[in-house]
């Protein structure tokens, strides 16, 4: 590993001990080998006159929360030294009790929690501090014999602590263990089964102790040939299993989730290994990773219910072995899985929250392979795991997060997305929480709807084979479907029956109705598999009551009722409700041309202005009023509602 140290960048920190500490903070936050997602921490102690005038000594530490890549002056907690040390000293001390004596002896009420660590980087007699869950140095811990490699690597300069609990037991235990150590002829400590400390003087030395202990574990796993990684190309992933899946988990969980699939060549290699499933299940990298991993993956066979089934009945047993019977059990389901021969799921209630997974799980693969050649992976103890996955601290965060957004983990699919009514029901999904896949045949989609919770795809939905891929690709991307907003359509220009061109009435069916019974069925499997699963098709008030002229929109419309009142028969078993909204006078919308509105307006023999609020409530309809009612309908307010029309018209004396 190489040090990233900027001679010129730290220049601009120069007599400013907060300022380096930031700076190398940051430094070790660059390289993920060393630290994933707010793991490690680090400190620097200085001294500092307080408002009377009087010096204080004190600990600036990482504060809870943030995340050592993106650090800031303050993310740093200042800490009253003497206290800390104090506390050091107490025969026990509970973890919340730690946590308020911690925040009583700041002296900066605003800043953040300090680290759980602060104890232990109070005690340590150097400036700065570094903490770090590096890969390596952890996987070689992980192994059998692994305390002796460590020895072997890094003699006497690196003082070894056997495994406890983060939090006040290890501080207590590195302050007892190092009561008689000489601290200047150690530059480091590596905690079994956890990570590693560097120390100095100086935040350069500090720095870059840690990556000369790191670098001398990776030279030990070069010399030792555990370089090589299972590389495969992934099976063809079938997407009614992944949403099969995915449904499975989010039952398990109680709420909606999304599965992300890694298929990359690594993931697949791993997923491919003939021991997989005993090597993928012995326990996480380091400790703190079950907070966001759970202990353990699903390993996903031929029956992904059966196999969510027995991973629910193995979390109850292991919480039911552990507990002393006061805690919360938190949910049963994995967080991520390995798919043999397809590679490694990660799932969320967010994207975000699959990621944290799939990038902890990328590095956690990569350790079991290591650890294998060294002599076979071996996590720690489960109830070592378990004491950090039900630490009081984590217990106490529950239930605290507040009310979700309705559509936190779910996925939708919307037509005709790139303006009026389709696009507001997009932005409106996207909005309460849903992932969206936004589909319009205008090719500025794509850069409308682009983003992690977002996909844009320019689609025809006459072409069948494009609307069957796009459909596709939404599971592929978010791992299934629960929303449909059925919304694309044309209104054809005015034209009587006597006149009718046929171009003009078959384009109508085309867009306004035979599009709509195809992405129908490209999604009802999926649909199957869905969370709430719910259609809403947008029709028109012209249904109920049709106007002369507008035979070939009129028709389409009712024939895509009909469609809809069909389907909410067929589909009920399954669970899919399918409900119809029949919209009025919504002038934001791409089919409203000035010209077809003049016409309309003359056609009744009223101003535009007229035209626009002529209805019983004297209101105008916007497509975000119909937005807001589509994602309504798709929600659990109409979770016992399916083949419902619902007009949104301002009032319409024929509909009525
Ligand atoms: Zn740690």
């Amino acid at each position: 590993m190489e040090s990233l140290w900027s001679d010129q960048e730290a220049g601009s920190c120069k007599g400013d001990a907060l300022k380096l500490r930031v700076y190398t903070s940051r430094l070790l936050g660059r390289q993920p080998e060393l630290v994933l997602h707010g793991g490690g921490n680090t400190s620097v102690k200085t001294r500092a006159p307080d408002l009377f005038g009087d010096q204080q000594e004190l600990l600036y530490v990482k504060g809870s929360g943030w995340d050592l890549a993106t650090i800031e002056a303050a993310g740093f907690a200042p800490v009253r030294l003497d206290a800390l040390r104090r506390m050091a000293e107490l025969e026990t001390l509970s973890d919340g009790d730690m946590v308020h004596m911690q925040r009583a002896a700041m002296t900066d009420p605003t800043a953040p929690n300090p680290s759980v660590e602060a104890i232990l980087h109070a005690i340590i007699p150097f400036a700065f501090v570094e903490h770090t869950h590096a890969d390596v140095v952890v996987t070689i811990t992980n192994t059998d014999g692994g305390e002796d490699i460590i020895r072997a690597i890094y003699g006497e300069r690196v003082l070894i602590v056997p495994y406890v609990m983060p939090g006040f037991v290890l501080a207590k235990k590195v302050y007892e263990l190092t009561r008689n150590v000489d601290w200047s002829k150690i530059e480091g400590m590596v905690l079994l089964g956890h990570g590693a400390f560097s120390f100095a003087d100086d935040a350069k030395t500090s720095y870059e102790r840690m990556i000369r202990l790191v670098s001398e574990a990776e030279g030990y796993l070069k010399q030792g040939g555990a370089t090589s990684f299972a590389s495969a190309r992934s099976a063809t992933v079938d997407l009614i299993k992944l949403a099969r899946i995915r449904k499975a988990v989010s039952d398990a969980r109680g709420e909606a989730m999304l599965a992300s699939l890694d298929d990359g060549k690594a993931a697949a290699g791993f997923s491919n290994l003939a021991d997989v499933d005993a090597i993928a299940t012995r326990g996480p990298l380091t400790p703190d990773h079950v907070i966001r991993t759970k202990r353990i993956p699903v390993i996903v066979g031929d029956d992904p219910e059966e196999d969510m089934q027995a991973y629910v009945s193995t979390y109850r047993a292991y919480f039911e072995q552990h507990t002393d019977g006061n805690l919360t059990c938190l949910d049963t389901a994995p967080r991520w899985g390995i798919w043999p021969g397809c590679g490694a799921l990660s799932f969320g209630r967010s994207l975000k929250e699959a990621g944290i997974i799939a990038d902890i799980v990328g590095h956690t693969m990569r350790a079991i392979q290591q650890a294998e050649t060294l002599g076979g992976w071996q996590a720690l103890a489960e109830k070592d795991i378990f004491e950090v996955e039900y630490w009081e601290l984590e217990q106490s965060k529950l239930g605290k997060g507040g009310a979700a957004p309705e559509f936190q983990g779910k996925v939708a699919l919307v037509t005709g997305a790139a303006s009026g009514i389709g696009r507001a029901c997009a932005e409106t999904l996207l909005a309460q929480g849903a992932c969206v896949a936004a589909l319009d045949i205008n090719p500025d989609i794509t850069s409308l709807f682009d983003g992690d919770t977002c996909l844009g795809m320019t689609c025809d939905v006459t072409d069948d084979a494009r609307l069957a891929a796009a459909v596709e690709s939404t599971v592929r991307r978010f791992g299934g479907l629960d929303i449909v907003i059925s919304n694309a359509g044309v209104f054809t220009a005015s034209e009587r029956i006597a006149d009718m061109r046929a171009s003009s009435w078959d384009k109508s069916m085309a867009v306004n109705l035979s599009s709509h019974q195809r992405l129908l069925s490209a999604c009802i499997p999926y649909l199957e598999q869905g969370v709430d699963p719910a259609v809403v098709m947008i029709a028109s008030k012209n249904v109920p009551a049709p106007g002369p002229g507008a035979s070939a929109y009129s028709v389409a419309k009712a024939g895509l009722t009909q469609l809809a009142r069909v389907a909410a028969l067929e589909l009920a078993a399954t669970g899919i409700r399918v409900n119809v909204l029949h919209p009025n006078q919504v002038f934001d919308t791409a089919i409203w041309t000035q010209e077809v509105l003049a016409s309309r307006a003359a056609h009744y023999g009223l101003s535009v202005e007229e035209y626009k609020k002529s209805n019983l409530l004297k209101v105008e309809v916007t497509s975000h009023d119909v937005a807001a009612l589509a994602c309504a309908m798709a929600g659990s307010l109409f979770a016992k509602t399916t083949g419902a029309q619902v007009p949104i018209d301002g009032g319409n004396e024929r509909v009525i």
